[in-house]
């Protein structure tokens, strides 16, 4: 039987939490509010005792510039001077911002480099401002630095070689996919409502250059749920990470695809967070030994949050993750045209996509 180091030994699941995250602090009636954080301790609670915490720390500005330009930085700290100030409609800037975007930044680094060198298994950052959106040299849609790229550059600085980044959150991550498009060691792939905010992320855009094939979109109509989600999770990610065999697999995890969300018009409930993360879990299992961290995006229900972090954090802690019965794809329904779609758009990069 083969067994992976993982498994060999006791779980160690990292937990980035720190009560500094509430102080980016929200204009009113803004739904990236610090409440949040509030669902998501709460949905931590019954676990809490199973995980290893991790100090958050403020990023260096030199990792930060792994991915953000100079201008781009100096633009943050300089606005946090003036603030409360807004960068554009959707993106404030608070008093604290500035320090708190910085440790959200350092705490995805710290626990994601912790999951490289194999000093946990597996871990969620639970930060706020979110990441996915910020681009190189621009603040947008609610982030400011994006923690996942930050992040994933640690861990190539680290000596992992090729990275997976799966997004659900529900909007694409215009900044990841904009930070990697052309790098051929980093695999990009999110689902999303399409047409959406922030715009981008339609089944062309496959990357540039040497990283043509490792950036995959699935963009997917309002009123998808559990069925197209588990099942591209199924069709198109788990086997796109297999071709791609990646030693380590973050999760640019929004759970404003959950059905109660006010920003977006999905329907996943709890029971597929829980099948997508477990089969997550299970292809860093068999793929990079057992290598993931989930970092915190989007998600503006407070019960679809709590839900969302209970499933991410139970398929992390299961001895063995519940993997869902295979979604069915049949001729006609959304699934079926979004994989052909998808498939299409990969036929020379990932022919493994081919009549799945
Ligand atoms: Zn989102």
């Amino acid at each position: 039987m083969q067994t992976t180091r993982v498994r060999e030994e006791r779980l160690q699941v990292g937990i980035v939490e720190d009560p500094r995250y509430r102080e980016h602090r929200e204009p009113e009636g803004h739904p990236e509010r610090s409440e949040r954080l509030t669902a998501v301790s709460e949905a931590i609670d019954p676990f809490r005792n199973q995980l290893v915490p991790i100090q958050a720390r403020p990023a260096e500005p030199a990792e930060i510039l792994a991915i953000h330009d100079e201008s781009h930085l100096r633009e943050i700290e300089a606005a946090a001077s003036q603030a409360p100030i807004q960068l554009d409609a959707d993106t404030y800037v608070s008093p604290a911002s500035f320090d708190i975007a910085r440790l959200a930044a350092g705490g995805c680094i710290d626990l994601v480099r912790a999951v490289a060198r194999g000093e946990l298994s597996s871990g969620l950052a639970a930060v706020r401002p979110p990441g996915h959106h910020a681009e190189a040299d621009r603040a947008m849609g609610f982030c400011l630095f994006n923690n996942v790229a930050i992040a994933a550059r640690a861990a190539q600085a680290e000596g992992i070689e090729r990275v997976l980044v799966f997004d659900w959150d529900v909007h694409h991550g215009n900044g990841t996919q904009h930070s990697f498009e052309s790098d051929p060691n980093l695999f990009y792939l999110s689902t999303h409502q399409f047409p959406c905010y922030p715009g981008t992320g339609s089944f062309g855009e496959v990357g540039i250059g040497r990283g043509e094939g490792t950036t995959l979109n699935i963009p997917l109509p309002p009123g998808c749920g559990d069925t197209e989600y588990v099942g591209a999770v199924q069709r198109l990610v788990l086997p796109a990470a297999r071709a791609f065999r990646p030693e380590l697999i973050l999760v640019s995890a929004g759970f404003d695809a959950h059905r109660d969300d006010p920003l977006a018009e999905m329907n996943v409930s709890s029971a597929g967070y829980l099948a997508m993360a477990a089969a997550l879990r299970a292809a860093a299992d068999d793929l990079c030994e057992g290598r993931l961290a989930f970092i915190l995006e989007g998600g503006y229900a407070l019960r679809g949050l709590r839900e969302g972090v209970e499933a991410t954090l139970t398929a992390s802690l299961a001895e063995v993750p519940p993997i869902a019965r295979a979604v069915e794809a049949p001729k006609g329904t959304v699934l079926r045209q979004v994989i052909d779609q998808v498939a299409a758009a990969h036929d020379s990069t990932i022919p493994d996509l081919r009549g799945v």
